[in-house]
């Protein structure tokens, strides 16, 4: 069976009505962010802060349609709504669905769970690039700038903040309710990793992803925090998406080596951001420079340069380069990273330099700002 388009997607959305008059949820301009891949459909239902949770009929209907339509696997659909402003109708078809998705909305910033100021999140298109190895470190930067920092490990695939901050053991509740974050290195920290078996495959759908992660926001004792840095899980797919929606981001920091084909999927998560109106705060390029520790030599293992150039095509920030060194690779993955263990190196100041660039970001409220999504 031939694999659904947009568009097959979108004609099958066009049998849902909705208001008095009856017009379609296309027409209405109601289905935001739509992302089909592999037969993997994902969108929202932008409604009305006020009618919230009363559209939830809205929303399966919207689902059973698309999930009624030939060569359609599986289906999430979301229901959001703007706090402010409310859904704008927009002119129907796909050009102008399209438009839509890449033009983030003016509105207030977005905000974290309760007693957490900003929600961040470090992204990749692909694993293996260093995304935790970033977060980590930049976590930690950050708490040496004199934030109350958090740090939620949702790498579903890979959850390896456990063994890059050396924590033991598995958090605990004290009264019942929220679980308390394990303390690293000045940091509160959390990982999906805690929830499941080490060495167990797992398969995460969607919905349980959103569930996990959820829990992990909501029922933990972050506040109070200043920053919460998430560690998403690698690559653009549905779990990357759903949590993109569903999660009050502040910004994205997008991870990329310099060569060509990491950049393509860096390509791929800056316009999954852009499409869940996710200010994107820019790009750090991972494993810039080699610098040999005998000679003292540089070579551009990867290229060099590659994420900057990038960055100004697409039009967004770059934050800056992390070198490609022994010791980031030993101490993160001896749990004492580089930052927290020399923070006087030049390693751990490219990493405090990131780390101000974002929080001057953050402190400036950024123009870019991001609507606040409401989960029902
Ligand atoms: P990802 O989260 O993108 O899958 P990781 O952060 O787990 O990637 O990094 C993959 C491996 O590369 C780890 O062993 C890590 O220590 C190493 N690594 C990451 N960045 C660097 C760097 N700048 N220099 C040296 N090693 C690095």
């Amino acid at each position: 069976m031939a694999i659904a388009t947009a568009e097959d997607v979108l004609t099958a959305l066009k049998s849902v009505k909705e208001g008095a008059r009856g017009e379609d949820v296309v027409a209405l301009g109601l289905i935001q962010g739509l992302v089909v891949k592999d037969g993997h459909v994902s969108f929202a239902v932008e409604v009305a802060p006020e009618e919230g949770r009363t559209k939830e009929p809205l929303r399966i209907a919207c689902e059973k349609a698309v999930l009624a339509a030939p060569g359609v696997r599986s289906v999430t659909a979301v229901l959001t709504a703007h706090r402010h402003g409310g859904p704008q109708p927009r002119r129907a078809g796909l050009n102008a669905q399209m438009r839509a998705e890449g033009t983030p909305q003016a509105g207030p910033r977005a905000q974290g769970p309760e007693g957490v100021g900003a929600v961040i999140a470090v992204a990749s298109g692909k694993g293996g690039v260093g995304k935790s190895t970033i977060a980590v470190n930049l976590a930690i930067a950050l708490r040496g700038l004199g934030k109350r920092v958090g740090l939620l490990d949702a790498d579903i695939y890979g959850p390896s903040v456990p063994r890059m901050l050396g924590l033991k053991g598995k958090p605990v509740s004290k009264d019942g309710k929220k679980l308390e974050p394990m303390d690293a290195w000045g940091l509160k920290a959390i990982s999906i990793g805690f929830m499941v078996e080490e060495d167990q495959p797992m398969i995460w759908r969607g919905p349980m992803v959103m569930t996990a992660i959820t829990q992990l926001l909501n029922d933990v004792a972050w506040a109070p925090l200043d920053v919460l840095v998430v560690d998403m899980p690698p690559g653009t797919g549905d779990a990357q998406l759903t949590l993109a929606q569903r999660v009050s981001l502040a910004g994205a920091v997008i991870v990329s080596t310099p060569q060509d084909i990491a950049l393509i999927d860096a390509r791929k998560a800056l316009a999954m951001f852009k499409t869940t109106q996710v200010p994107v705060l820019g790009i750090v390029e991972n494993m810039s420079t080699f610098v040999c520790p005998h000679c003292g030599r540089e070579s551009h293992i990867f290229g060099h340069g590659g994420a900057r150039e990038t960055a100004a095509k697409l039009g967004c920030d770059f934050l800056g380069e992390i070198p490609l060194h022994i010791a980031i690779r030993e101490t993160s993955d001896g749990g004492t990273p580089i930052t927290a263990r020399d923070p006087q190196s030049s390693q751990a100041k490219a990493f405090v330099a990131v780390a101000e660039k974002i929080l001057a970001k953050l402190e400036a409220g950024d123009g870019r700002t991001a609507p606040r999504i409401v989960m029902e």
